[in-house]
């Protein structure tokens, strides 16, 4: 069957990663469009965006060459003091799959650098959702600034925050805090390239500063799925997440107040409470 794909859809070459997940590299050819590519190859829309650059999924040109992952999933570039557990907790994710996706043992080392396969089915299987809201966190991270009145860390005038920062490493991955449809994904001046989701009660989210946007607007989107990673595009200080969460009247609202406590962020489902974490 991969055979088959490979001499009939006409992959370049295949680019092996040590642990036998990898990418290939597809020639778009004339009459291509990523909708039937992915079905070919069985994957999900956010995992070729995530590993592509492509603004809008419908623009592909004959002759540009695409990525696609060999397994449905996203790949994590290891960085300075990350360890498997950490890495876990990033993408929600459970730190087994992730040595098992890689054909690591528990003593194995990461280095920074290394490029590690995050399964999708392992994705946010450890977020917690507030069951009065069902919103989850969007990331994992640390709290850098609250939503409220603070003071403009470019001016230092008091100036309304309107929404919640939460700082991590750039590149972290980013994920639906509620299913919708994506409304935006572009630059939006001081937001940066962002993501806004039109959610079916009537609330919307925003994410905003981000490195990279793995979603095309008109995109219906899980809880839990992965939209972006983080970036410092913008009016930013620094690589973080700002999310917002806006009421049906188009108000702002505090994030806090719609998600379980940020010591509760990364949930295992099993009994034990070592896995419960937040930063
Ligand atoms: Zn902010």
């Amino acid at each position: 069957m991969k055979l088959k794909i490979f001499l009939t859809l006409g992959i370049v070459f295949f680019i092996a990663s040590a642990f036998g997940v990898g990418s290939i590299r597809y020639l778009v050819r004339p009459g291509d469009r990523l909708f039937n590519i992915i079905r070919d190859y069985n994957l999900r829309i956010s995992t070729v965006l995530d590993l592509n650059c492509i603004d809008d999924p419908r623009s592909l040109e004959p002759g540009e060459f695409i990525y696609l992952p060999t397994g449905d999933g996203f790949f994590y570039e290891v960085q300075y003091g990350d360890s498997i557990d950490y890495i876990a907790k990033l993408f929600f994710a459970l730190a087994e799959h992730i040595i098992a996706a890689n054909n690591l043992s528990c003593n194995s080392v990461i280095y920074p650098g290394q490029r590690l396969f995050i399964p999708l089915e392992s994705i946010s299987v450890c977020s917690n959702a507030n069951p009065g809201t069902q919103f989850t966190w969007p990331v994992y991270g640390k709290i850098s600034s609250e939503f409220g009145w603070r003071k403009d860390p470019f001016t230092g005038v008091s100036i309304f925050h309107s929404g919640m920062d939460i700082a991590v490493q750039r590149d972290a991955p980013v994920f639906a805090a509620k299913e919708g449809t994506v409304i935006e994904a572009q630059e939006n001046g001081g937001y940066g390239l962002n993501i806004a989701i039109q959610h079916y009660d009537g609330t919307k989210t925003r994410y905003a500063h981000l490195n990279h946007i793995s979603v095309y607007v008109g995109q219906r989107v899980l809880r839990g799925e992965l939209i972006g990673r983080v970036g410092e595009t913008g009016r930013s200080t620094g690589p973080h997440l700002h999310f917002e969460i806006i009421d049906s009247r188009d108000q702002c609202r505090d994030p806090r107040s719609y998600l379980t406590g940020s010591n509760y962020m990364y949930v295992r489902r099993e009994t034990d409470s070592l896995g419960v974490g937040g930063r």
